[in-house]
C-alpha cells in the first residue's frame, strides 16, 4: 500500500496513478522531500483558513474537510520544528535556576 501525496488516498503498490485524483506516482520517485511536505503544509493552512472562513460564514460542511495523510505529517513536522526553540529556552531557564540554586548552596549552604 502507498499513499497518494496529492490527496492522501491509499493506493495499491502496483498502481501507477492515484485512483482518486490521477496523480502519477512515478513523478515522485518513491520519496517525499521536505519541500513537498512544506508545500502540502501551505495547502493545509489554506484549507484551514478557508474552513475558518466558512465557519464565520456559518456554512460549515464537515465533508469538505479532507485532510490527506501527508497533510498530517507536514503538520507534525512543523510542530516538531517549532518546539525546538521552545525546548532550548526551557533548558536555558532550568540551567539558570540550577546555577542560581547551586550558587546559593555554595554561599548559604552548610560548609564542610
Ligand atoms: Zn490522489
Amino acid at each position: 500500500m502507498k499513499f497518494c501525496p496529492e490527496c492522501g488516498t491509499e493506493n495499491k503498490e502496483n498502481k501507477e496513478v492515484c485512483e482518486n485524483c490521477g496523480f502519477e506516482f512515478d513523478k515522485l520517485g518513491g520519496e517525499v522531500s521536505l519541500n513537498q511536505i512544506l508545500e502540502k503544509l501551505e495547502i493545509f493552512e489554506k484549507k484551514l483558513s478557508s474552513i475558518s472562513k466558512s465557519i464565520k460564514d456559518k456554512n460549515v460542511t464537515i465533508k469538505d474537510i479532507d485532510l490527506g495523510f501527508y497533510d498530517i505529517i507536514g503538520l507534525m513536522v512543523k510542530w516538531a520544528l517549532a518546539s525546538i526553540p521552545a525546548m532550548i529556552i526551557v533548558a536555558v531557564i532550568f540551567g539558570l535556576i540550577g546555577a542560581f540554586f547551586g550558587l546559593g548552596g555554595l554561599l548559604f549552604g552548610p560548609r564542610y
